[in-house]
């Protein structure tokens, strides 16, 4: 890292690291299509050695968080880098809202008998606490998808830990601009990069950030052996997107805010859940420990599933897809999804991107009036 740029803003930060500073060199760090390397430097084969591209990426992610990060090729290769950690017979403690991928994980290792699994509510404190003192692993995702739960990070990364236990915050849903998991005191924190860090919505990609030597190399090392190593195209362009995450962020949270308080009012919707507004379970947790409140709203809607299929149909700027974070707004109805049956029927998880407020607001009214018939 160049040492000028330490006590960036990060927003400056995002803009300006993961650079070379050789006079002469290309501005942006390229797509490096290299398995291998001439001998005779530290760098000889990419699956062990990494390249210049996902070190660039790693750089500034990294520093977003005073952490040094490591890049996998999708975000749940990440969380299973941080799950590998685990010896055997290890005690997980998993969310009640969580990303189905790391539920399935977490349930999958459980059945083989790897390790052991206590699923915790977001918003019980005192739990998590005490599941730090008994858990190898506190796994945590706040907000949460897609109940948007915020966990008081602040007081659980703080409680006494069970020796070499992890504390592991997936922070894809606040980025490391809205939250900084690492700062309260976690091992480690996870992106999807595939959803704001890439932004695009063209690419998957994973990061782990922590500040934690030891594991830092442990997580190399996991990845050079499971071989879960990022595409060359895939650290480029996740790295591209993250030049402008700060901007982003902030007009599609603005836009997130206006929606959700436009969606309250709304007669169709009989819920809006939204850290931002008043009337969430955690706004006053989502005020202390988040710096934004994020781009997702998930909101439910008067009527049954197919009202909200509906809705999802008619939709015309707003995209009917999965996934999140892009600079396209998208939305899904959650509890079609294979394993999310206990979900609310209707609620349907929008990821609001950044164009303007009212075409979007056109957008949702005159899908909800085409599908209410
Ligand atoms: C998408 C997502 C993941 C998984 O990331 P992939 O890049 O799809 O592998 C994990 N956690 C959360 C909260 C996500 O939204």
């Amino acid at each position: 890292m160049q040492p000028h740029l330490s006590n960036l803003k990060p927003e400056s930060w995002l803009v300006a690291a993961g650079r070379s500073a050789d006079p002469g060199a290309p501005l942006n760090v390229p797509p490096i299509l290299a398995s291998n390397f001439i001998i005779g430097q530290d760098r000889a084969y990419a699956r062990n050695d990494a390249t210049p591209t996902w070190e660039a990426l790693e750089e500034v992610i990294g520093g977003l968080e005073a952490g040094r990060a490591v890049a996998f090729a999708s975000g749940m290769a990440a969380i299973a880098a941080v799950f590998d950690q685990l010896p055997a017979g290890a005690l997980v403690a998993l969310p009640d809202d969580c990303y189905q991928g790391v539920v399935g994980l977490a349930m999958a290792g459980a059945a083989r008998g790897r390790w052991a699994v206590r699923r915790i509510a977001l918003t019980d404190t005192a739990g998590w606490q005490q599941a730090c003192a008994e858990a190898d692993l506190i796994w945590l995702e706040s907000p949460s998808n897609p109940l948007l739960i915020v966990a008081d990070l602040a007081a659980i990364c703080a409680a006494p830990r069970k020796p070499g236990a992890i504390v592991a915050v997936d922070n894809t849903f606040a980025t490391p601009l809205n939250q900084q998991p690492l700062a309260f005191g976690a091992t480690v924190a996870v992106q999807s990069a595939t959803k704001f860090i890439g932004g695009h919505s063209d690419l998957l990609a994973g990061v782990v950030t922590t500040r934690d030597e030891q594991i830092w190399r442990q997580l190399r090392h996991s990845r050079e052996l499971n071989g879960a190593t990022p595409g060359a195209l895939e650290a480029f362009l996740a790295l591209r997107g993250a030049r402008t995450l700060a901007l982003r962020l902030e007009r599609a949270q603005r836009n997130a805010l206006e929606l959700a308080h436009r969606l309250a009012q709304h007669p169709m919707v009989t819920c809006v859940r939204y850290p931002g507004l008043p009337s969430h379970p955690t706004y006053e947790t989502a005020r202390r420990v988040l710096k934004g409140f994020g781009t997702m709203i998930s909101f439910d809607l008067l009527g049954d599933a197919s009202v909200a299929d509906a809705v999802c149909r008619n939709v015309r700027l707003i995209r009917h897809a999965t996934s999140l974070g892009g600079v396209e707004s998208t939305m899904e109805r959650r509890a079609a999804i294979p394993g999310q049956e206990h979900l609310p029927p209707t609620l349907l998880r929008l990821s609001v991107g950044i164009e303007d407020v009212d075409d979007l607001w056109q957008d949702l009214v005159s899908a909800m009036q085409a599908a209410a018939g």
